[in-house]
């Protein structure tokens, strides 16, 4: 339990922002994370020599140790950018450091890739310095390389010794990758779920009436013509309208039409077949689409959700009230096109219209 607690303090403690707004908060933790394991690795070391014994190589673990944990320290109290510079120019002379005393088989030399690598992830828009630095750092890898050729280590570390470093010094430099590139490619992952909900957000409100939650008259017209495009089976279609809506406004309140409206629509979800097209035309009118069926069955369907719309009972507040639905129906021809078919739909609306409401026409 007091373990948890550390460690919950700790990492609360590598977290802690710098304050300054205009740097990032990602790169301060990933300095920190990377001192750390700096300290671990020197101490790993500091061990290792301590039981080979090399008092010579122990000594200087340790003081790089001290001097990790001297950087971290200061992370708390520079800007980033400083703590950055001054990580780097550290890790930059103990690699050079490492390599004259102990040669170029231990592997420290792969570090400078670990310095590439969170260079280059580092939010600061300076391409062409970043540009530099990566330059540099070939180039010293290169000299260092060449100085090795020509030069014997001040240390002469036994084979065992050496091995075990080489091992070593792969775990951390795979480690800080892995640990830079984690750190930083969470902020892209999260940004770029944010995007996709965003655009699928976007997407919905583009193709739904908010009032209802039906499709709008946009995305029906898409559907219809793709629809019509390739019939595999009888369409039917039918524009349906509320009848003497504007009453109920007008006696009830907008508010009181509104819940009509969202109630019809529900009712219609609930009612009709799975598959059906159901939009919100315009006002208190709506299309209902079947895409696989013919007249005869979608006049059935229609009828029962005709009944099942008369038969709810709305509040009005002062008294209870019930609406009607008239509905103008027609199959789809195979060759019409589609304003040829919404005008028979809205011709036949309007016969049922005229000749009383509260029916079918088909
Ligand atoms: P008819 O039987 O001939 O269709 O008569 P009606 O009163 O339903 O038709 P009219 O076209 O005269 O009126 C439609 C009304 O629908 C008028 C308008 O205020 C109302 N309306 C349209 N959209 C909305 C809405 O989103 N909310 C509410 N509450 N009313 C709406
Ligand atoms: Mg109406
Ligand atoms: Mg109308």
């Amino acid at each position: 339990m007091k373990e948890t607690n550390f460690l919950h303090k700790l990492y609360q403690n590598i977290c802690k922002d710098t304050g300054d707004q205009n740097e990032s908060a990602k790169l301060i933790v990933v300095i920190r994370f990377l001192i750390l394991s700096m300290i671990v690795y020197s101490l790993i070391s500091s061990g290792l020599c301590l039981a080979a014994p090399h008092i010579g190589g122990m000594i200087f673990c340790q003081i790089s140790a001290v001097l990790f944990l001297a950087i971290f320290v200061l992370s708390y109290h520079n800007r980033t950018f400083v703590s950055f510079c001054i990580l780097n120019a550290y890790i930059l002379v103990w690699i050079m450091f490492n390599i004259i005393m102990f040669g170029w088989n231990i592997g420290v030399q792969h570090f400078i890739i670990v310095l590439l690598v969170a260079c280059f992830f580092a939010k600061y828009k300076h391409g062409m310095i970043k540009a530099f630095y990566a330059l540099a750092l070939c180039i010293l890898r290169i000299c260092l390389f060449l100085y090795c050729q020509n030069n014997v280590p001040q240390i002469s570390l036994r084979t065992d010794l050496n091995n075990l470093f080489q091992v070593i010094n792969t775990i951390a430099i795979f480690w800080s990758i892995s640990l830079i590139a984690y750190i930083f490619s969470t902020d892209t992952q999260t940004l770029e779920c944010k995007l996709v909900e965003y655009n699928e957000q976007l997407k919905k409100q583009a193709n739904v009436d908010p009032l209802t939650g039906l499709y709008n008259r946009r995305s029906t017209l898409e559907y219809l013509e793709k629809l019509l495009k390739a019939p595999e089976h009888e369409i039917s279609i039918c524009l349906c309208d509320i009848d003497f809506f504007k009453r109920v406004n007008d006696t009830y309140g907008h508010d009181v039409g509104d819940i009509v409206l969202k109630k019809i629509s529900e009712t219609f979800r609930k009612e009709l077949p799975a598959g059906t097209f159901i939009s919100r035309w315009g006002g208190e009118e709506f299309l209902l689409i079947f895409p696989i069926s013919n007249g005869d069955e979608a006049h059935i369907f229609l009828e029962t959700l005709r009944q099942k719309v008369k038969a709810i009972d709305f509040d009005g507040g002062s008294e209870n009230f019930s609406v009607s639905l008239t509905f103008g129906l027609v199959e789809y021809d195979f060759h019409s096109d589609l304003t040829t078919i919404l005008k028979q739909a809205d011709e036949k609306l309007y016969l049922g219209k005229e000749s009383g409401r509260d029916r079918i026409i088909f």
